[in-house]
């Protein structure tokens, strides 16, 4: 299969060079030249697989010959197994016909493990055939980046360097990056904040020349195609226990850059019947502007307490335009080209993305109270951002016929500031595999921020 860029004016692409390179040439996101479709017999075949065989069924389509079966298995298998349910995703019902579906039973209790345990193998496996190692490069407010270094820590071709703000993220959040010891995973602790952080990353990929002969930086933020990919098998997953393809199944997704919502819009372009898909959104709600009042104008960031959504503008937003604008790259590259004024989509266009999407802002007050509520309800513990896509879902459903899924993208003990709001005497442990957390061995370097001391750090440590 070809991969082909958003904006039209970069090469297209095998899948294995896609996973490889991130971002095209030309600013936009590679997404695939087609789709593949599934028929609703196919789907009705699927029903039972157990999640390993349905990612491989799902995922296949997409490699091409990229990889073998056996290796795409292997992949496959090796990524999942270090969740700690043996269902992976379960299912849980809140309601008469409302369903929490479970993603944070990985290594670092958030959804994010189900992309980067899939593209850590991933790359791993596709770099030893290239006879190739690589440095793994990412900024962190929290939680990508435990989840990025619980993906690559045992890989072999693979080292990775985490950039977090100095004593500005939590300490749970912390002890998850610094307290893996591997020789290949190196913490940066740097004196500034996420900001910082990230323009470090940036002035790092513009000029590696600090790094050894024969290595690279390659990113593994949430516009790589291989994590889109590993989302799109849950929608499957969980829409087949409720009774897909005969029945239509909704989903609501706590939405931040617009990667895992998308992996829906996908799922159903691929043939699950699914008619809403609501986006749920804290403060930072451009989403939720955008898709009800055409209202795309960037606003200062809000910090909520629901962080992993703290976001300014979705990156992944431009793959669905592009589907949107007929899959016409220069229509994409001239809308997101203009920055003197804030995109402005045309309206017949916006009616189109109304008809399957649906979008409602939740603010903390809010998500606190639902927090409590479904407590009270089905003694079900939310973490924030569930709580944001559950009251989101409850405000905006279509139908009450049809299963409504709301995704849950966080183990409630990872954020224990909403959660203690919510339920003052409530005690949330951390689940056993982590209940030593407190006292494990933790290594991380404190850096000023100063580009020339971060990179010599990092070519001493790769010598
Ligand atoms: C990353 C994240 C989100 C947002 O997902 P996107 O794909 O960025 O929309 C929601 N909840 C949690 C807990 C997250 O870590």
């Amino acid at each position: 299969m070809k991969f082909i860029s958003t904006r039209g004016r970069a090469p297209s692409l095998s899948f294995a060079d896609t996973v490889l390179t991130g971002l095209a040439s030309d600013g936009g996101l590679y997404v695939p030249e087609s789709l593949p479709k599934f028929s609703c017999e196919e789907i009705a075949e699927m029903a039972g697989l157990d999640y390993r065989e349905l990612a491989f069924r799902i995922i296949q389509p997409f490699v091409g010959d990229d990889l073998s079966d056996d290796e795409l298995r292997g992949i496959i298998e090796r990524a999942y197994s270090s969740f700690r349910h043996s269902a992976i995703a379960p299912l849980v019902q809140t309601d008469s016909n409302e369903w929490i579906l479970e993603l944070f039973h990985g290594p670092t209790l958030a959804f994010k493990d189900f992309a980067l345990q899939f593209l850590g193998q991933l790359f791993d496996h596709l770099l030893k055939k290239r006879d190739e190692r690589v440095v793994v490069m990412g900024a962190t407010s929290g939680d990508t980046g435990s989840a990025a270094i619980e993906g690559c820590r045992h890989c072999d071709n693979i080292d990775i360097f985490i950039l977090h703000p100095h004593n500005r993220v939590s300490e749970v959040q912390r002890r998850q990056m610094t307290t893996v010891l591997s020789d290949n995973v190196f913490n940066i602790a740097l004196e500034g904040n996420f900001d910082d952080c990230q323009n470090m990353v940036k002035a790092s990929f513009a000029d590696q020349s600090f790094l050894p002969d024969g290595r690279r930086l390659v990113a593994v933020n949430s516009i790589n195609w291989a994590r889109i990919m590993a989302q799109i098998v849950y929608y499957f997953y969980a829409a087949l226990r409720l009774g897909a393809p005969q029945k239509t199944v909704n989903f609501s997704v706590p939405t931040g850059n617009f990667g895992d919502i998308f992996a829906g819009y996908l799922a159903r372009q691929m043939g699950l019947p699914i008619d809403q898909l609501v986006i749920a959104t804290n403060a930072n709600d451009i989403l939720h502007r955008c898709i009800s009042d055409n209202d795309h104008s960037p606003k200062p960031l809000v910090h909520s307490l629901s962080p992993s959504m703290d976001i300014m503008v979705s990156s992944n937003f431009e793959r669905l335009l592009f589907d949107l604008y007929g899959r016409d790259g220069n229509a994409v590259a001239e809308l997101l080209a203009d920055r003197s004024a804030p995109m402005q989509l045309d309206e017949a266009i916006l009616g189109k993305a109304r008809e399957l999407f649906s979008s409602y802002r939740v603010d903390d007050t809010r998500t606190v109270e639902t927090i409590r509520e479904l407590h009270e309800q089905a003694e079900y513990l939310l973490d924030p951002h569930t709580a944001i896509g559950v009251e989101a879902a409850r405000r905006v459903r279509k139908s009450t016929e049809q299963p409504m899924v709301c995704l849950s993208t966080a183990h409630p003990a990872k954020f224990p500031e909403a959660v203690a709001r919510a339920l003052p005497t409530h005690e949330i442990p951390l689940p056993a595999y982590m209940q030593d957390l407190f006292q494990r061995e933790e290594r991380m370097k404190v850096l000023p921020n100063d580009l020339q001391q971060v990179h010599d750090f990092m070519a001493t440590a790769l010598k």
